[in-house]
């Protein structure tokens, strides 16, 4: 009955609606003016691209140029900003991230994860993984003034693995308000591995590897992003393999048939390009979006064979072949860097830093580097472009929103190598002083950073966590040592708690569905203390022979381990969680074999008598070892085996009861 309650309590409060946590964007007189001079300037404009000066006007750019021509718009109510020097340009703009989408999932809230990009000097980004959840996150976020990034979304039309999600994005128009901030771009569709599955190639990366996985026949794909372009959505196609890049391009050729791609439909990844595919991008205007940040430190996988290493990454023939398309520019974290100087070193040396490691890049891939002009560009209007924002921000100009970051060094006169050791020391947005960095008063006079919401801490209080804590510790041991003298209740116990824990296994498996992430830890692993209270009731029916006595501890304290993880990693918020969580499943695991080999000899239960030993081995070591072997790759079959964990102690938490009966 208590613990009962207890999962009804931690039900309710991980249930509970999270109400938006942010402070609304604070209004900006329209007529207060303040000018940054005295520094190096990078508009980012074609013909002027270096100025001294700039001057904003309540959100927006007023005038950009020389430090005599902008002090002379000064009057006494002008705040005037001493640069000394240092460089002023344009916010980045990260054109696919999954910083926002993904905040929850790292323990953050929207407020939080805006703070982080602003820090880092982005001031506009993409959002490439948008589903009905996160959209209507972000829109109460948005609705409530507390966005503070400019935002464009891309629903998802496919999972990473290429199954339809149907078209829940009709019912959410695309949006094009100058100056929004949240904006619903287009659809995110994917064609190839690389997130689940094999990026597909030409050519084996390994003798037996295949050539990777492409999820759609090309008239499938056609039909999926003919549908998108006339419903009026840009279309973002993940395609990271050469095979994946030609059949994305054939798509958007068939969709356009002869229009120009007004919609600008872009391309995510692009990672390898077959030299004959290159020109197609510039021809239908098809924008490539492009990592800085070369994983030379953590590879994804082998490297590609040295015969078509110029396919590998060609950024330089990107812009050569097309000189007049944008490129543009995605940190795509978590799974790279979010400091956008690693990117632009990425970008202008294909060097990696991972702590103190420098991993120098691979000849071909210095081949295909750029200038650093080159990458700023990519970084801002490159990247403004393939969010439909080019108007609004990504350059320094008359008009535009005042959206742009002061540097600790100038990247243009930088040593190549030491391009990612530069700094953001002030982030502006919309006129906005957003972020700046302690010990540089002169540049924010007047301003204070300020604390971004965390989300709310829906743990109880800490004596209750404790106290659940011991309760999980010792519960079960002590049950185990009460089993000789009091069989019937403990044997009763035993097969009420493996009942509900297996029905609750079995129904957490798709608890994704119902519940977010934060979660799983607490509603995987409660089940397992019921499991391991559940092996406890078998040891009261079993003889106490010497191997299934040793089977029963070991199931019990792997079972109890588990729940233990659960409880340190959700509640008190400590690492160690996923060790133990391992450690746990393998000896309750272990501790089922031994049990069943016993059974099968004593034949203490009355029925099934190999079904501890098929429980042990189906639904506990397969899954350890295809986890072992298949890598992520393999949730969906893993899932099915967990079932049979589930599953199988409800049936034998069934005869514990009707042997309690009998
Ligand atoms: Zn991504």
């Amino acid at each position: 009955m208590k613990r009962a309650l207890i999962l009804l309590l931690i039900l309710l409060t991980t249930a509970c609606a999270r109400s938006p946590q942010g402070v609304p964007l604070e209004p900006v007189d329209p007529f207060a003016r303040t000018i940054y001079h005295n520094g190096s300037v990078l508009t980012m404009e074609a013909g002027r691209s270096v100025v001294e000066a700039i001057a904003v006007r309540g959100e927006k750019i007023e005038a950009a140029g020389t430090d005599a021509e902008i002090l002379a718009l000064a009057d006494e109510s002008t705040t005037l900003i001493d640069l000394a020097g240092r460089t002023l340009m344009p916010g980045f703009v990260d054109a696919h991230t999954h910083l926002l989408n993904d905040a929850r999932s790292r323990n953050m809230s929207l407020d939080q994860a805006q703070a982080q990009a602003l820090r880092n000097g982005i001031t506009t980004l993409g959002t490439l993984y948008v589903d009905e959840r996160f959209l209507g996150e972000i829109r109460d976020f948005a609705d409530a003034g507390f966005l503070r990034v400019r935002t464009g979304l891309y629903l998802v039309a496919t999972d990473p693995c290429g199954n339809t999600l149907g078209n829940w994005w009709r019912e959410h128009p695309p949006t094009n308000t100058p100056g929004e901030m949240l904006r619903i771009n287009g659809v995110k569709i994917f064609t190839d591995g690389g997130s689940c599955g094999r990026v597909a190639l030409s050519f084996e990366l390994e003798p037996g590897w295949g050539l990777g996985d492409l999820w759609f026949t090309q008239e499938e794909l056609n039909a999926l992003v003919a549908e998108v372009d006339a419903a009026g959505y840009q279309a973002a196609v993940h395609a990271i393999g050469d095979r994946a890049v030609h059949q994305a391009l054939n798509a958007i050729e068939a969709a356009l048939d002869g229009r120009p791609n007004d919609l600008r439909h872009r391309m995510e990844h692009v990672s390898v390009i077959a030299p004959d595919d290159l020109p197609r991008f510039g021809e239908l205007g098809v924008i490539p979006v492009l990592i800085g940040e070369y994983p030379g430190c953590t590879p994804y996988g082998p490297p590609i064979p040295e015969e078509f290493g110029s396919w590998e990454w060609p950024w330089r023939g990107l812009r050569e072949t097309n000189p007049g398309l944008s490129l543009a520019w995605h940190s795509d974290v978590p799974f790279q860097s979010l400091n956008p100087f690693d990117h632009l070193l990425g970008f202008v040396t294909r060097i990696d830093l991972a702590g103190r490691a420098v991993c120098p890049p691979f000849t071909w891939l210095e081949e295909n580097t750029l200038s650093v002009e080159q990458a700023l560009a990519i970084m801002t209007i490159g990247s403004a472009s393939a969010l439909n924002r080019e108007t609004e921000v990504g350059s320094l100009a008359p008009g535009k929103y005042a959206d742009f970051i002061v540097l600790a060094n100038d990247p243009l006169a930088a040593e190549p190598a030491r391009l990612a050791e530069n700094q953001v020391l002030l982030t502006v947005a919309g006129g906005r002083v957003e972020y700046c960095s302690n010990g540089h008063p002169d540049l924010c006079p007047g301003f204070a950073n300020r604390a971004p919401a965390l989300l709310p801490d829906l743990r109880p209080p800490l004596f209750v966590r404790w106290l659940v804590l011991a309760l999980l510790v010792f519960v079960p041991p002590a049950a185990m040592l009460a089993r000789r003298r009091h069989p019937q209740p403990i044997r009763l116990l035993g097969g009420l708690t493996g009942l509900v824990g297996g029905l609750a296994w079995v129904f957490n498996l798709n608890q994704q569905a119902w519940l977010d992430d934060s979660a799983f830890f607490i509603l995987i692993l409660l089940p397992a203390f019921f499991f391991s209270l559940a092996a406890a009731g078998l040891a009261a029916v079993s003889p106490p022979g010497r191997l299934s006595g040793f089977g029963l501890w070991l199931s019990v304290l792997g079972a109890g381990a588990m729940s233990v993880a659960g409880v340190l990693s959700d509640w008190f918020r400590i690492d160690a969680g996923w060790f133990l969580l391992m450690i746990g499943i393998l000896s309750h695991t272990i501790g089922l074999l031994l049990f069943g080999i016993a059974n099968l000899r004593t034949r203490a239960l009355p029925r099934w008598n190999g079904l501890p030993l098929l429980i042990g081995l189906f639904g506990g070591l397969v899954p350890i070892v295809a986890g072992i072997l298949l890598g992520e790759n393999a949730d969906w079959p893993l899932m099915m085996l967990f079932g049979v964990l589930g599953g199988g102690w409800g049936l034998l938490a069934w005869q514990l009861l009707s042997r309690s009966k009998g």
